[in-house]
């Protein structure tokens, strides 16, 4: 049976034994409704690490005022029995008060990383992210912590996280997991009425486009970027935030694709925000 623990405390002293007694612990972080994005990262774990901890837990720090924090879904019982099948021994699932005592006072900021693509329209979302992780990973003690790519920008912040603060892990990235016609899962896909469902598909689609235009040849980042803005842009319900080639570490826009870099988009489909990025290969 799967152990669910609420207190940071009794979450520690888990851990302590854990780590006491040489058993290797792998943390995913989650904010629930899971599916198989984040059952993937638990299978990750399960194969690599003798005990598996999941956090579920809606961070109302990474929600900006008017973003979906309230309408967020949610679905405890359902998210345990996922979680226990895909291999995680411990859930880890505090209430916004254990996590947030209100004399808290400070956050974790990476700086410039956190500043780009998904950073300008959502102020603040990346400190919240980055200080709710920082707070995890003293909590759950892992050696090795596991995030999808999906969240590309996440996981490049957290990593920086970790290695500029001396954290004693591993961080750990895993390949971004697709509906069959490639949508990216997400929890947020539920709001997509059929409709928009539909036209969802052109975020991946365009990638791929663009993907397959690097791999035949093609360098100039801007005529790339281009290209996929027309795909998104004749679809219905689509508003595109940001369409970006990057570096894949700093993040900052390249215009020569000459060496493996990232494209990345985040596009409005009716009212949902969604995001996908994949890995552009210049022929070598
Ligand atoms: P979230 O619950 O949305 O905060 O996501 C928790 C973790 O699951 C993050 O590391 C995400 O990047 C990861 N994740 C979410 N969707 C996917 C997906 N489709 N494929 C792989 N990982 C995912």
């Amino acid at each position: 049976m799967v152990e669910i623990i609420e207190t940071v405390r009794e979450m520690q002293e888990k851990a302590d034994a854990l780590r006491k007694s040489g058993v290797s612990i792998g943390f995913v972080p989650t904010m629930g409704a899971l599916h198989e994005g984040h059952l993937s990262l638990i299978r990750g774990a399960r194969s690599e690490c003798r005990s598996v901890v999941v956090s579920i837990f809606v961070n109302p720090a990474q929600f900006a005022p008017g973003e979906d924090y309230k309408q967020y879904p949610r679905d405890f019982e359902g998210d345990c029995s996922k979680a226990e099948t895909a291999g995680a021994d411990i859930i880890f699932h505090p209430s916004v008060e254990e996590m947030y005592p209100p004399e808290a006072s400070t956050v974790v900021k990476v700086q410039e990383l956190s500043e780009v693509m998904c950073g300008r329209s959502r102020t603040g979302h990346f400190c919240g992210v980055a200080s709710v992780v920082a707070k995890l990973f003293n909590i759950t003690k892992p050696h090795r912590a596991y995030f999808g790519e999906k969240d590309y920008q996440q996981l490049v912040i957290v990593r920086k996280m970790a290695r500029d603060l001396d954290m004693d892990l591993t961080v750990v990235g895993m390949p971004t997991i697709r509906e069959e016609d490639g949508l990216a899962m997400s929890s947020r896909n539920a709001y997509l009425n059929p409709e928009e469902r539909r036209a969802a598909v052109v975020l991946f689609r365009s990638l791929k486009d663009a993907g397959e235009r690097v791999a035949r040849g093609e360098k100039d980042a801007e005529a790339v970027i281009q290209g996929a803005r027309e795909m998104i842009e004749s679809e219905p319900y689509t508003s595109i935030d940001y369409v970006v080639v990057v570096d894949p570490e700093t993040l900052q826009g390249i215009k020569e694709i000459v060496c493996p870099a990232r494209m990345a988009l985040a596009v409005k489909v009716g009212k949902p925000r969604l995001i996908d990025n994949i890995a552009l290969h210049p022929p070598s």
